[in-house]
């Protein structure tokens, strides 16, 4: 069990950590009894510098099962790499293979497979790209590729075609065309930084990055779109969000899961961005046997409106290549709205979304709540399964 709670490998390297606060905060590891894994380090550097990216580092924390072991080696040698922060990995269960945060981490075997209807680019954004790092689907918004790093690499990731592979954080200079094809563009007013995860870049390159957004005086809203607050939340710190504020009006797009994922740290990040006036919105993805059931959504969307977290959207899963074992058919998105519509307070109620193959674009999709049309009378059926009829007001004649 000891090794399994700090292993060595991981303590060596973190030997060279500079400051004494951060060498105290390691040592209340959590031990053995309850098979818990400790959270590592107090900062994000040590947490990055500590996170797991190898099968020998993997395989001593949790209790692997072949798939994974098969999953995590391929990860090592080709594809979507692997890495999972202390913090993230703390919260995986390490001998249920079937917990909901192992499975968004871990890799598996499946990984491997490709099924109908796979893409290895399903949003069509390298079609789209209108400069280097930069995709335009819609006139009034694009979307900025910054890096290709993240903190933890989701096995569903619809860029797993580009992220970890190697570029790091796009310079500005590279991202001259993008800021110019904006600035050539006044009708683009929002503008979403992501990658990659724009919040695993240094604080200094993101100040740099957002100053140089803000030049372009049609820019109204900025988006950045992150996962930190659920792999990394330590990454919030203070000194972050005080050089985010000074780029108002900015909106924080996340991406929280699984009810397991609202830890103390996590809620508490969530909160400092609300606290320093960044609306904070989520998008999570319906992803199978992690959280496509109504019942875990509904706590999920509970606790994240408790942290002052908007939720967004609910996404139907890409077809990205290797995920296909993830994913749910159409069908299981609407059943779980069907279920929350009026059982939970409409704040907390997403918008169910498919992002088409080929990047046509978002369609929203909903149950139907419409049973019948006639003559200017609307038949409704409630959630209550009441149906109710809406009578248009007569055609006015034209004066
Ligand atoms: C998802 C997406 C957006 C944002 O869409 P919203 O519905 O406004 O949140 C913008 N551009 C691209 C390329 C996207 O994929
Ligand atoms: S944080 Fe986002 S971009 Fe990064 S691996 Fe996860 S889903 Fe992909």
């Amino acid at each position: 069990m000891a090794a399994l709670v700090s292993p060595p490998s991981l303590l060596r390297r973190g030997r060279d950590v500079r400051d004494e606060s951060e060498r105290a905060s390691r040592k209340p590891r959590k031990s053995g009894k309850s098979g818990k894994l400790g959270k590592g380090p107090r900062d994000w550097p040590g947490q990055l510098r500590e996170s797991v990216r190898t099968v020998e580092d993997l395989s001593k924390a949790l209790s692997l099962t072949p798939e994974e072991l098969e999953g995590a080696r391929r990860a090592e040698l080709e594809g979507l790499p692997l890495a999972i922060t202390p913090y993230y990995l703390s919260l995986c269960d390490p001998h249920d293979p079937r917990c909901p945060v192992r499975l968004q981490c871990v890799p598996r075997i499946e990984e491997g497979d490709t099924v109908p209807g796979d893409l290895a680019d399903p949003l069509g954004e390298v079609a789209h790209e209108v400069a280097p790092h930069l995709v335009q689907r819609y006139p009034d918004r694009v979307l900025l590729l910054a890096t290709d790093r993240c903190a933890v690499y989701c096995r569903f990731c619809t860029r797993s075609r580009m992220v970890g592979d190697g570029g790091g954080p796009v310079s500005l200079e590279r991202l001259e065309p993008a800021f110019a094809y904006i600035a050539a563009h006044p009708e683009v007013r929002d503008v979403i930084v992501s990658g990659g995860d724009p919040l695993a870049m240094a604080t200094e390159r993101i100040d740099r990055l957002l100053t140089r957004i803000r030049q372009i005086p049609t820019v109204e809203t900025i988006r950045l779109a992150t996962r930190v607050p659920v792999t990394l939340p330590m990454r919030i710190t203070s000194e972050l969000v005080r050089t985010l504020r000074k780029h108002h009006p900015i909106w924080v797009m996340t991406h929280f899961n699984h009810p397991k994922e609202l830890s103390r740290d996590s809620i508490a990040a969530c909160e400092r961005l609300a606290d320093a006036g960044f609306p904070v919105m989520n998008q999570s993805v319906l992803l199978a046997g992690i959280n496509d059931d109504a019942d875990v959504l509904e706590t999920l969307y509970r606790g994240l409106i408790r942290a002052r977290v908007r939720p967004y959207y609910l996404l139907q899963a890409d077809p990205v290549r290797g995920t296909g074992h993830l994913r749910t058919p159409l069908s299981k998105g609407i059943e779980i709205m069907e279920r929350l519509q009026g059982r939970l307070t409409s704040i907390a109620l997403p918008k169910l979304i498919c992002d088409t193959p080929g990047g046509k674009g978002k369609v929203p999709l909903s149950p139907d709540w419409v049973v019948s049309k006639h003559d200017g009378t609307t038949v409704l059926r409630t959630f209550r399964g009441e149906e109710v009829a809406y009578v248009d007001p007569p055609a006015r004649a034209s004066v």
